[in-house]
């Protein structure tokens, strides 16, 4: 019957048999029935689906934790991740109207529990996937208990289907800054906070006790989170860096000050004047996939004056947003011309050692560690060689010198390896790092290693 009717009527045949199966499910669970609920998509609410990645790192979850509409389950993560889809469902339905990251109601999905210990979390293109954290650099269960970082990893989303801005050099800075500040908007909206009572900061409470501060980031005092945040917050103070795709997680402290110094010029709250703003410079449609700061800027000082008016307070205070941080005054061509310093890399060393950095993930955070090749196992050395061979002159370095397109090696939050042993180096992203290879990384680096 359900396989052979009408197709209304196999339609219908097959809602019963799901309304049977429900409620078998729930008697034998001894539960109160109530009835189930059919959610068609309609604008101004979200579809969200919760996975359990159950530990693993290598293949997408198809266990479900909690479904759009479903009461809380016992899994906190899977809770706190639904309900942060939630909040930033809302931030952008309801101020910007928008609905979902893709404007046509696209389904939030989401994986918890991702590797052991894993300390990030990242957009993948479909998913936004949850490391639990590992205790040491960050709490356990950080990730999914932080509002503004549920936020950030979704508006990647967002610029992915806008702008799309490379995640590279200054155009990734800018990435990174904007899934900031919309992260930072949605927690304040959230909580109903004005620019007074806001944080303005990343991540706060999460770090775990390795890592000295109060947040990732700072969006008022770029620099100052933790111990060892080298973000700038003026131009001037740029950090040109091959490290974490060219210090995307670093420079975003620039544009980061900007949104604060706008958003405190007009006071009350961000998400009503500078958020939506810098939400019409996002959509407007008028910047490419490399716009860098100094574009982005200019986009934002034309939507100030197209929502409020040339001459507007809110035009006013956006130029001098960016002047405050050096931008505007500034054109950024004269910084992509300054001489490499900074992050000297793993490259330059001895020999007999192998030398790991990790940089990236949400934090761009960069751990280094090195091992000396006689300590390392005959598969893990044929591991490593067969990287540096796959991945020969693959130093982001020596293709700006080149002039060639820098590769991204990784996508959003995305943790970047770099190996380098004997003169040879090779940067990779994690997705691309598995086996022996991966498991000699964590072991090193720490994180995310398979059960
Ligand atoms: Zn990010």
């Amino acid at each position: 019957m359900a396989e052979r009717g009408a197709p209304p009527d196999r339609r219908a045949a097959r809602d019963t048999l799901a309304v049977d199966r429900w409620l078998r499910a729930m008697r034998a669970r001894g539960g109160a029935p109530a009835p189930p609920r059919r959610l068609p998509p309609a604008p101004g609410r979200p579809r969200r689906t919760i996975f359990d990645a159950g530990h693993r790192i290598d293949r997408r979850a198809d266990r479900i934790l909690r479904r759009e509409g479903e009461p809380p389950v016992a899994d906190e993560a899977a809770n706190q991740a639904y309900d942060g889809f939630g909040d930033t469902y809302r931030l952008f339905w309801e101020v910007m109207g928008r609905d979902s990251i893709d404007g046509l109601g696209h389904p939030l999905l989401g994986e918890v529990h991702f590797g052991r210990g894993y300390d990030n979390a990242f957009w993948d293109g479909e998913r936004l996937i949850f490391g639990d954290g590992d205790g040491r650099l960050f709490r356990i269960g950080a990730f999914t208990s932080s509002l503004d970082v549920i936020g950030h990893e979704l508006t990647h989303a967002v610029i992915e289907r806008t702008i799309g801005l490379r995640y590279d050099g200054q155009p990734g800075a800018l990435n990174e800054s904007i899934a900031d500040v919309f992260g930072a908007l949605v927690k304040q909206y959230a909580l109903g906070q004005t620019v007074e009572q806001a944080d303005w900061s990343i991540g706060a409470g999460i770090l775990g006790p390795a890592l000295r501060g109060y947040a990732l980031r700072s969006l008022s005092a770029p620099g100052t989170a933790f111990e060892g945040d080298l973000q700038p917050a003026h131009v001037r103070d740029y950090v040109p860096t091959d490290t974490d795709n060219g210090g995307v997680h670093l420079n975003s402290g620039i544009p980061n000050r900007a949104f604060y110094l706008v958003a405190v010029a007009l006071g009350g709250y961000a998400w009503e004047r500078a958020g939506r703003i810098w939400y019409r410079a996002l959509v407007a449609g008028e910047l490419p996939g490399d716009a860098g700061f100094e574009a982005f800027a200019r986009a934002t000082v034309r939507s100030a004056a197209a929502l409020f008016g040339p001459r507007s307070a809110e035009a006013v205070a956006v130029a001098e947003g960016w002047a405050e941080v050096g931008v505007l005054r500034r054109p950024m061509r004269a910084m992509a011309t300054q001489t490499e310093g900074g992050e000297a890399g793993a490259g330059r060393r001895g020999s007999g050692r192998l030398w790991i950095e990790r940089s990236g993930g949400i934090a761009g955070l960069t751990l280094r560690a090195s091992i000396s090749i006689e300590e390392l196992t005959d598969r893990e050395r044929r591991a490593v060689r067969r990287c540096l061979a796959a991945e020969a002159g693959g130093s982001l370095r020596h293709r700006r010198r080149a002039g060639g397109a820098p590769p991204s090696p990784a996508g959003p939050d995305r943790f970047v390896y770099r190996l380098s042993l004997g003169g040879q180096e090779a940067v990779v992203g994690e997705d691309r790092v598995r086996g022996d290879l991966r498991r000699l990384l964590e072991r090193l680096v720490g994180g995310g290693a398979p059960p």
